[in-house]
């Protein structure tokens, strides 16, 4: 069996130039070229994963099928490759020493100082490999966090020069990603800080094979010779990576720059079948080209940070495409939400989501915007928290439960509808707590979820502590909230609907988690549809007046 191939990308000169993007796009190549690909993502930070982080340090924590809480690019890899990925794929430093501490405290080291060189680099070697154990993937992409020259990256550094030398030049490749800026009092683009940065790099014994340079403007050939003369790779090495209107563009743009090709020749693989797109270019096709336009506002609180939401940003921009809709998202912040401004706010919407969260600010808010979506009949989708929120307005306003709430934001609430479980009462860490991960589902036949899903048996990914309680299950049912999905184990209600309601699904798990390119959410392609109606609808009444 031929040997797993390596591709490392590290980025240079600034954070945020889009490493994510460009490992997805070019796995994206290979992929559709007929290779199986992976890729990983190495954080050189001390938390051993996202999930304590709050969102507006490093946007949202996705979770994998297998409960990994996770950095937000390995929502790209899924997006682009249709691929799941799992704990494997997503490794911190944190995880890094916890794992060689605990092998520490267990004496595999036999009396040995333990340190940085070997233990930490051979550790992050092994979590490299780890995914190319049982050659189930061709090549495997490790993108390495963080910029080259940080004092936190240097172990990583370390272990990819190592792994390069060990694995030899036909099996290992770095690709390296910089900036080229753009002075406009000298009108010129200028190569210094890549240069500079391809130094670094070298200062720790890595030669880079390929250089990806971000710019705003197209690199001219001269640019590209001098780049690759002093940075010590060929011209065809050069790739530029100009701004892109949409990250869904970054693959074609790649594929134009070359990018597969000069990787495939430097590993010695075949180029022969050339890649397959068509799946790609048909959504790109629907995504450029839409019938209509649809506002949809998402209530959160962590708006000011788009990253917070990306998942569920990227989930509109597929079930946009499917329904031949551009969809514009107004992010409204659930704070600024109350009955003097609602109106103002939200009323000129097609569709409302109520996005997830944790904690008290912000709540009343995005109360009122539940409230206001089900008496308008305007269409809601409210996702974990979302739902919950859902709940709690129904339980207040038409049970009349007073102060009904969740014991998260009022641990005395007279009418707990949403509540902790008894197994997650005894829990004091909040790392890794949570109910996490992929959980079965059992649908009603004839609910709104039966006609979105197409089935009766789904599982979706979840990620919260408080659980729909089902001491209030019958008032609710009797009142015209439905539950009709249910872990069949458990029997927690995983889905609630109002069918006097044009579409009103509210969500225990996270369906954005599982939005990809090629298999567009069912439940947001639907939410979208709904609103299309509403706003077709309304438009009708308008022109009828
Ligand atoms: N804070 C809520 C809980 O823990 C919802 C979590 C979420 O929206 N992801 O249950």
């Amino acid at each position: 069996m031929a040997e797993t191939k390596y591709i490392f990308v590290t980025g240079g000169v600034s954070s945020s130039l889009g490493k994510g993007i460009i490992a997805a796009s070019l796995a994206k190549l290979l992929q559709a070229r007929g290779y199986k690909v992976t890729i990983q993502k190495l954080d050189p930070y001390i938390n051993v994963d996202p999930g304590t982080l709050n969102p507006y340090e490093h946007g949202e924590c996705y979770v994998t099928e297998d409960g990994a809480e996770t950095d937000l690019d390995l929502g790209h890899y899924e997006r682009f490759l249709n691929v799941n990925t799992s704990q494997a794929n997503n490794v911190t430093t944190g995880r890094i020493y916890q794992s060689v501490i605990e092998k520490e405290r267990r004496g595999e080291f036999l009396g040995k100082t333990v340190q940085v060189v070997p233990h930490i680099t051979n550790e992050i070697k092994e979590r490299i490999q780890l995914l190319g154990k049982n050659h189930e993937y061709d090549i495997v992409i490790t993108e390495i966090g963080g910029t080259v020259g940080d004092i936190e990256s240097l172990p990583y550094i370390e272990a990819v020069r190592q792994l390069k030398w060990e694995l030899g030049d036909d099996n290992a490749l770095v690709i390296h990603l910089t900036l080229v800026p753009y002075l406009s009092a000298a009108g010129e683009l200028k190569t210094k800080p890549t240069q500079h940065s391809v130094k670094t790099l070298m200062e720790s014994g890595i030669r880079a094979d390929i250089l990806v340079c971000r710019t705003e403007h197209e690199l001219s050939d001269d640019i590209r010779r001098k780049l690759a003369l002093f940075c010590n790779v060929k011209q065809e090495a050069v790739i530029q990576s100009i701004d892109a209107s949409t990250i869904y563009d970054v693959p074609n743009m790649m594929l134009e720059e070359g990018l597969d090709t000069v990787t495939l020749q430097k590993l010695k693989l075949s180029q022969e079948t050339p890649p397959n797109l068509d799946q790609w270019n048909q959504f790109l096709k629907r995504h450029k080209n839409p019938t209509c336009e649809v506002s949809i506002g998402l209530i959160g609180k962590y708006v000011e940070l788009q990253d917070s939401y990306k998942s569920i940003l990227e989930s509109f921009i597929h079930a946009g495409a499917a329904n031949e809709v551009k969809v514009n998202i107004e992010s409204i912040h659930s704070e600024f939400i109350n009955d003097s401004t609602i109106k103002n706010k939200i009323s000129h919407l097609d569709g409302i989501l109520v996005a997830p969260g944790f904690g008290e600010r912000g709540i009343e808010g995005k109360v009122d915007a539940v409230r206001y979506a089900r008496e308008h009949n305007v269409p809601f989708l409210g996702i974990c928290l979302g739902m919950q929120m859902a709940v709690i307005e129904f339980a207040r306003n038409v049970l009349h439960l007073k102060d009904a709430n969740s014991t998260e934001m009022d641990p005395k609430t007279p009418h707990p509808v949403i509540d902790l479980m008894e197994e997650q009462k005894e829990i004091t860490h909040l790392g890794g707590t949570m109910r996490l991960g992929s959980w079965e589902c059992k649908i009603k036949e004839g609910s709104i979820a039966h006609q979105v899903y197409g089935t009766t048996k789904i599982s979706e990914r979840h990620r919260h502590r408080y659980e729909y309680n089902n001491k209030y299950a019958a008032q609710l049912d009797s009142n015209g909230m439905k539950s009709t999905g249910t872990n069949p184990k458990t029997n927690l209600v995983e889905i609630i609907e109002i069918p006097d309601h044009p579409w009103f699904v509210g969500v225990q798990y996270h369906p954005e988690y599982k939005s990809t390119v090629a298999s567009p959410h069912q439940l947001f392609v639907a939410f979208v549809k709904a609103t299309k109606k509403y706003s077709q609808e309304k438009k009708g009444a308008i022109l009828a007046q």
